[in-house]
């Protein structure tokens, strides 16, 4: 049995309280796109493990992947030292990416990943005889992670960290993009971004965003034209731009990465979460030949960052496995059928009590509600018909693996349906 009495005295999870423990449930195995509770149960994850696990679970491919590797050499410093899989996933993400972005940093989770391009950033200007320009500009509702760094980008009211605010950096923040997906975008949209741009593009070393699909911060997509415009502004005013790709990248919004929809570049890009399929934690920070060129020849002469288990040899490994399975699987149509498919099986919720909008985009469909909802109560419904997602605030939000069948993604529409009716 699982100590869930030791769990509940003793462990944190993500964003939990210790004097009022919210419910965990005891997860034993994984297999496709379920979760097996200890009872036996097992569940639809439509939330891919948060973004990540593209194939789902068990995934022969990525198994073997790890075990070869294992055997080789589970780490090495990457101090000094190189290794083939850390070469052949570089090879593959400056192949995949924008063609601008050449260069690769490899870090260990999303939030490092957004610590790097910050500090890229923050070098870049520093070698260019510029250290005045030391502040970013971020959007509202926007979110980049959970450490210090990454949290002074984040919405500062719903970007969970206001409590903190006294001690982050403070940065620049437009309105969050107002024209949806598939809508144009004039510019009286963009007016008071390039306001701020224009007022204070001395001080300002890049704008930081997430292209297309503002995620934790209110599930919201935006126009592609918005997302060309900021760019044109960059241009502009020498600013760089940073797109943090960290839940949107490889294909979950439709296209590879969600610059795409606006055929931009940005001029640093993160990517985590999906990068290994799921199974390690690896993050990459990417940029241009003109970023690296400026940040070492200036004063420092190097990168200032190297942790210790950078370029984790498994982690790579697995990542290069889970990209070959992506190429192979014609993603494509996988996502674009989910997409068709959340979109005539939610709709219908359109019209139901207590739903503000419905929208989806690629593999990713959200239920907004006009209230805040009680999650505890919506999962333990969930959970009743064998689905697993995590409501937050007025959102009941999937992205499931792309590998999940019509049957199974309907088992998880019908299942919000139930749910929401039931509120
Ligand atoms: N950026 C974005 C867009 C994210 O969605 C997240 C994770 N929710 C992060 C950064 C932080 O990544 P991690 O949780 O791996 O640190």
């Amino acid at each position: 049995m699982i100590d869930l009495e030791f769990d509940k005295n003793h462990i944190w999870h993500p964003y939990s309280s210790l004097i009022n423990p919210p419910p965990v449930y005891p997860i034993t195995r994984a297999e496709g796109v379920r979760i097996y509770l200890e009872d036996g149960r097992g569940l639809i994850d439509g939330m891919s493990s948060w973004w990540s696990t593209l194939h789902g679970y068990n995934v022969p491919e990525l198994n073997a992947a790890m075990r070869a590797q294992m055997e080789k050499m589970s780490h090495v410093m990457f101090g000094g030292l190189t290794h083939e899989p850390a070469i052949e996933l570089c090879k593959k993400l400056v192949a995949l990416t924008p063609e601008p972005l050449q260069k690769v940093f490899l870090a260990d989770s999303g939030s490092v990943s957004v610590e790097v391009a910050i500090k890229m950033a923050l070098q870049y200007w520093h070698s260019q005889g510029k250290p005045e320009k030391n502040k970013l500009l971020a959007l509202r509702n926007g979110y980049h992670g959970d450490t210090f760094g990454a949290m002074a980008t984040c919405d500062p009211v719903t970007g969970m960290h206001h409590l903190f605010s006294s001690q982050l950096t403070q940065h620049l923040f437009a309105p969050a993009p107002e024209p949806k997906f598939g809508e144009p975008c004039d510019e009286q949209h963009t007016a008071e971004l390039a306001r701020l741009i224009e007022q204070n593009h001395a001080h300002l070393a890049a704008v930081i965003l997430e292209p297309i699909v503002q995620g934790a911060g209110g599930m919201r997509f935006y126009s592609a034209e918005y997302l060309k415009r900021v760019r044109a502004l960059c241009d502009q005013y020498d600013l760089l731009l940073i797109a943090d790709e960290i839940a949107t990248g490889f294909g979950r919004s439709g296209k590879m990465f969600a610059c795409e929809h606006a055929g931009i570049s940005p001029d640093i890009l993160t990517l985590g979460k999906a990068l290994t399929g799921g199974t390690m934690t690896l993050a990459a920070t990417l940029c241009t030949d003109k970023v690296a060129d400026g940040i070492c020849s200036g004063e420092a002469g190097v990168f200032m960052h190297g942790p210790t288990f950078m370029g984790n040899p498994m982690a790579c490994a697995v990542a290069n496995a889970s990209i070959e399975l992506l190429l192979q699987q014609n993603w494509h149509k996988q996502v674009s059928a989910i997409e068709t498919q959340l979109q005539e099986e939610l709709a219908p919720l359109n019209d139901a009590p207590g739903v503000a909008d419905v929208r989806v985009l690629g593999a990713i469909g959200v239920v907004e509600m006009k209230q805040p909802v009680d999650n505890r109560t919506l999962q333990e419904s969930l959970i009743e018909q064998g689905v697993w997602l995590r409501p937050f605030g007025k959102l009941v939000y999937t992205m499931p693996p792309y590998i999940i069948q019509p049957e199974e993604l309907t088992q998880l529409t019908r299942a919000m349906h139930e749910t929401l009716r039931e509120l």
